[in-house]
């Protein structure tokens, strides 16, 4: 598979979407010199250590993986490359340059559906922060990722979009559709917002309340429905509360 034709590719589609300015930019185009820094950023945090239960493929982890900064490979992307996401859990992109919200940052991977699920569905039950969560359009989106509310702005969100979003994130929410916990996510259909651009629909929207079990597997379920994805950032929650979106 042309890996380099298809980050080309997803990076022109996200170049025509409203949002335009979160792009995480083509970082494996870098020049030499920032791929070896890379290479020794990514050093402090092992592999292993960072996500015990995969299996990376051997050949996605040698010397020259690591210089030319691909990512390390779940051995299912062996031979199932129809869905997958480049996973860089603890990294946020504010106008395109890459900012740590961890440390140690866990290295960036590129995991199968069912790796990725394993790894979020571990992860997001125990953030205890609020979070407002959009269902992605699984035949366009190519990055889905979390932005706290203090640097909704900072990332490049809309003014507009990000007061909508932070009116959303203090409003008081129910206790959990589908079971008696309190919630703390909000999930927007795309039913009811089929685009972030639609200011008045995420501030008008009767969106579903959801604790911190459920959203999370709505939100993996939506990622399932669609057959096929080549996701170019996935990241985790962080901070006190703020939004998932894609793009
Ligand atoms: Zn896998
Ligand atoms: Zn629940």
């Amino acid at each position: 598979m042309n890996e380099m034709f298809r980050l080309i590719r997803s990076g022109e589609r996200f170049a025509s979407s409203g949002v335009h300015h979160l792009i995480r930019p083509l970082s494996r185009l870098q020049p030499l010199d920032s791929c070896l820094q890379s290479v020794t950023i990514t050093e402090s945090m092992r592999l292993e250590q960072a996500y015990p239960e995969i299996r990376f493929r051997w050949r996605s982890r040698n010397w020259w993986a690591r210089l030319t900064r691909m990512p390390a490979e779940c051995q299912h992307l062996e031979n199932e490359g129809a869905w997958m996401a480049t996973f860089i859990p603890d990294t946020l992109y504010l106008r395109g340059k890459a900012s740590h919200r961890r440390r140690p940052a866990r290295p960036e991977v590129s995991l199968c559906l069912a790796c990725l699920k394993q790894q979020m569905e571990k992860e997001l039950p125990h953030f205890p922060g609020r979070v407002i969560a959009f269902e992605p359009d699984g035949a366009e989106f190519s990055q889905y990722f979390f932005v706290g509310s203090d640097e909704f702005s900072a990332a490049g969100l809309q003014p507009e979009v990000a007061a909508a979003m932070s009116r959303r994130l203090d409003q008081a929410m129910d206790d959990c559709a589908s079971c008696d916990r309190p919630a703390t996510w909000l999930w927007f259909s795309r039913d009811e917002v089929p685009s972030l651009d639609d200011v008045a629909r995420i501030a008008m929207a009767r969106a579903e309340t959801l604790c911190s079990c459920h959203g999370p597997r709505k939100l993996l379920e939506s990622f399932a429905r669609a057959p096929e994805a080549n996701l170019f950032y996935v990241n985790v929650p962080y901070g006190e509360s703020g939004a998932y979106v894609w793009i």
